[in-house]
């Protein structure tokens, strides 16, 4: 893809995407084109296409942004490619995706924008995204799904649980990485969860989950889930760790069940004789909210590489929780107060290192606009995409 082309199809998107509600408006219409003229297709779906549409348009403009790094975008595809083996879907239907979506994009931005060349632009750039996908699922000899049984459900909060399973099959993903996972009562209603410990050949898997109010599937798992239930996962994703540079220091800042995939890596960190030095930083609004603190501080109680300092924005817990406090399960010292970005980038000098960010995506942008004016190269700050 030659830099012309890469810049029309970034300013289609742009102009398409700066318009009032015009990336609600695009999908829509993505979607009324793709059901129509393929009614077959719809099946994939979910009943309600509410968060799907935010998805679609978020994975375009991640893709748009990375076209000059060919080095992140094509395995990251590949990936999606192997997770979307679990929909069932076939060549023919990454064709009827790439069909309506020029179609949607061509009726939306007009005849002044359209061009043949701006026409031309985009079919390239989804031939390169469906054709390393296609490419990627076809390579992978591997099960589309991985099914597992919960065996244990703990709810540390009210909004949050741990639940571990026992796969039928042992799934291999680099900790750090996400899954997408299928419960039988929200059909089809996919959500990415982060694996908290490292993969095993027992098949064991262990989940940090957070209800969102008003969310489809968070709201079951951390509430109607019982041990006996069967769960479906999909392929791993993410390549958070993928550009570490084994030896440099690292700094992993996390908030609420963002702690998930540090926690992992951080335990297979600990199975291994030499280590980077890493700070980590992990984030809640409450004190409560650091449910896992107190295995964290076990890990570096007995890894001299490894140091975790709590951050919360409100100095004691709210007046209706009434689980164990702080001192009495955490022990160790206080968690420092006050906003995560800032904390972290007044602490000390973190240029040079690898940084990992986990968190909404408004506690990651903050997070990296404090690390950014403290001097830190924003290449160096690895998030997932979503
Ligand atoms: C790479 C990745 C890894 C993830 N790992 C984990 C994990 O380990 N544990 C975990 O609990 N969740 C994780 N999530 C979030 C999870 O995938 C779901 O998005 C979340 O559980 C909400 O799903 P839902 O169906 O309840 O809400 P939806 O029905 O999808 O959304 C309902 C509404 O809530 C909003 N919303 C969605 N998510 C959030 C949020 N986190 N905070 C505030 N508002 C939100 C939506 O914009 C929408 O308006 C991860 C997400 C990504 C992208």
């Amino acid at each position: 893809m030659d830099a012309r082309a890469i810049s029309l199809v970034r300013t289609t998107f742009k102009a398409v995407a700066a318009v009032d509600g015009g990336p609600e408006k695009l999908t829509r219409s993505f979607y009324a084109i793709l059901f129509a003229r393929n009614p077959e297709v719809r099946d994939f779906f979910p009943a309600s296409m509410e968060s799907q549409r935010d998805k679609l348009v978020t994975a375009i403009a991640y893709a748009i942004d990375q076209l000059e790094d060919l080095d992140r975008l094509l395995p990251f595809l590949a990936q999606l490619g192997r997770d979307h083996r679990k929909y069932g879907i076939v060549d023919a239907h990454y064709a009827a995706v790439g069909d309506a979506l020029i179609t949607a994009l061509e009726q939306f931005a007009g005849n002044e924008i359209w061009t043949d060349e701006v026409d031309a632009a985009w079919r390239e750039v989804i031939a390169v995204m469906a054709g390393t996908m296609m490419e990627a699922a076809e390579a992978d000899d591997g099960p589309p799904v991985w099914q597992g049984t919960v065996v244990e459900h703990l709810r540390v909060l009210d909004d949050v649980s741990i639940v571990r399973l026992m796969l039928d099959e042992p799934l291999d993903y680099s900790a750090g990485q996400y899954v997408s996972v299928s419960i039988p009562s929200r059909p089809r209603m996919w959500r990415y969860l982060s694996p908290a410990i490292p993969a095993n050949a027992a098949g064991e898997i262990e989940f940090h989950i957070r209800r969102v109010t008003g969310g489809w599937v968070s709201p079951a798992l951390v509430g109607s889930t019982s041990v006996g239930d069967r769960w479906t996962i999909g392929a791993p994703l993410g390549s958070m760790t993928r550009h570490s540079a084994p030896g440099r220091d690292r700094l992993l800042i996390a908030s609420g069940t963002g702690i998930a995939p540090l926690r992992a890596q951080l335990m297979e960190m600990a199975t291994k004789a030499d280590n980077p030095s890493v700070h980590v930083f992990y984030s809640g609004r409450y004190p409560c909210d650091l449910y896992d603190l107190q295995t964290l501080q076990q890990i570096a109680a007995i890894n001299p590489w490894l140091s975790v300092v709590g951050i919360v924005e409100e100095e004691t817990d709210p007046w209706w929780y009434d689980g164990p406090q702080y001192r009495d399960h955490l022990g160790g010292s206080s968690p420092i107060v006050g906003q995560v970005g800032k904390v972290v980038a007044e602490f000390g000098s973190w240029d040079g290192r690898d940084i990992q960010i986990v968190g909404s995506p408004s506690m990651i942008n903050t997070t990296k606009f404090r690390l950014q004016g403290a001097g830190v190269d924003l290449s160096l700050v690895r998030h997932d995409p979503w």
